[in-house]
């Protein structure tokens, strides 16, 4: 039973946004009584294998507006949210539980103990400190509004219970048993679709170059006029790498409708210029005309990626730059600025995946992360469409949201 006058409230999904919002009502209103429910017999399960088992928290950004942009949908919204709660928001809060974060070089902020299990056990901890009421194995089938604005809670191995208030932090909408009682509430939810994905190449070119490396790659899908630059990662099965997962991530909806079957070419020089390419060559010509292609290395370009190409382009590594015919050195260089590769479905990378989709934004007052329609109906995470790219930022949206959704249920 609640305590007299305390207010009993459900947090649907035991995830990062149901404990930041369930850990923030809690603090805010230590009289609520608030019930945490996940349907796995497992906690936190997303954060305990995220960043590679290392949890990448949030990102080394503390301009709104500069992080914002890195969420293909969502971005507007929250930006105005990361005006409530934002990464350094996020740090100091570890922080004051004995948790040090640490940035990597490009600006990804993870424990300094590299291990997600700190993460889940700070959570625990905050949790059973503040009695929190924590039910595993516990799948909510539905929600319904009783008479009086309360909800009604139809639960997989208890008897139905009504809050007064409820949170609904899901997590992807994949096959919810919520999505009947979502749309009956009047929400519309946006379909659904994987972001942040590799994509699978199976390519002579990069056949036997699985776990190399290229720093400044640019990936350009010419049927959707869309590009992105960034590190190319050559795999087992295709290509991946942060250039590769942004377009995954911007282009989630696009790339679903191609059914990931679609052609894209690779700068693998994007930090050079075209005409500095051609320069190079004829210069290579005049002042290293006796030099062997194989011999030479340029651009950083890796050894192994620079032999696969001129065997590509049919010109044999023994070629001397004063041999290298005009309309060679063209396909050389046509390769290596606009080489033509074809994606025949996707992988999704064992480092991070979303699903883009979910309730839609507009429905949602983000000032409460509460529903537009029902009161007392709150909202947090990925079961919104919102989602950002890789580096820390879909935990970071997480956070925001849920502290957001706590902050409200504790007025
Ligand atoms: C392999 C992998 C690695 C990742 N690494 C990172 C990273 O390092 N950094 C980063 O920022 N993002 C990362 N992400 C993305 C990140 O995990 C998600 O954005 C984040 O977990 C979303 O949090 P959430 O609480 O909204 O959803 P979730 O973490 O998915 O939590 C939702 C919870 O709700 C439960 N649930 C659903 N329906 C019900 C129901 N009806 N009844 C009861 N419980 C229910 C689910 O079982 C789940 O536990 C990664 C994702 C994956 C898959």
């Amino acid at each position: 039973m609640a305590k007299k006058d305390s207010k009993k409230i459900a947090i649907i999904g035991g995830g990062a946004a149901g404990f930041f919002s369930a850990l923030t009502l809690s603090e805010l209103d230590p009289n609520a009584e608030i019930h945490l429910f996940e349907k796995r017999n497992q906690w936190l399960s997303k954060v305990k294998i995220s960043g590679g088992g290392r949890c990448n928290v949030t990102h080394q950004c503390f301009d709104p507006k500069i992080l914002s942009e890195k969420y293909p949908r969502g971005s507007k919204e929250l930006r105005a949210a990361f005006h409530s709660w934002q990464p350094q928001d996020t740090i100091d809060w570890f922080a004051q539980r004995k948790i040090q974060l640490k940035a990597e070089a490009d600006g990804r902020m993870f424990p300094t103990t590299d291990d997600s299990q700190t993460i889940i056990d700070c959570f625990l901890k905050e949790a059973k400190k503040s009695k929190i009421k924590l039910k595993k194995s516990h799948s909510i089938e539905s929600l319904t509004l009783n008479s009086d604005g309360s909800f009604l809670l139809k639960i997989n191995n208890e008897k139905d219970t009504s809050y007064h208030a409820v949170c609904l932090a899901l997590g992807s909408l994949k096959s919810s048993p919520l999505e009947h009682s979502i749309r009956k509430f009047g929400h519309t939810i946006e379909s659904l679709a994987p972001s942040l994905f590799a994509f699978n190449v199976n390519d002579t070119r990069t056949h036997n170059l699985s776990g190399l490396s290229v720093p400044n790659a640019q990936v350009w899908v010419d049927s959707l006029k869309q590009s992105q630059t960034g590190p190319l990662l050559i795999t087992h099965r295709g290509m991946s790498g942060p250039a590769i997962l942004k377009l995954s991530a911007w282009e989630a909806r696009n790339l679903q409708g191609e059914k990931y079957h679609f052609d894209f070419s690779i700068n693998w020089l994007a930090h050079i210029s075209k005409n500095l390419i051609e320069d190079t060559f004829v210069k290579q010509r005049t002042e290293n005309g006796k030099r062997t292609l194989k011999n030479t290395l340029l651009f950083d370009l890796p050894r192994r990626l620079w032999e696969s190409l001129l065997e590509y382009a049919k010109i044999s590594p023994d070629t001397t730059w004063s041999q290298l015919s005009k309309k060679s050195s063209d396909t050389l260089i046509k390769e290596l600025t606009q080489g033509v590769y074809q994606a025949q479905g996707k992988t999704t990378n064992k480092d991070e995946f979303v699903t883009c989709g979910g309730i839609k934004r507009r429905e949602i007052n983000f000032k409460r992360m509460e529903s537009k329609f029902v009161p007392n109906l709150h909202f947090a995470g990925e079961c919104i469409d919102l989602d950002g790219i890789t580096g820390g930022f879909n935990f970071q949206a997480a956070w925001t949201t849920g502290r957001i959704a706590g902050m409200a249920m504790a007025e």
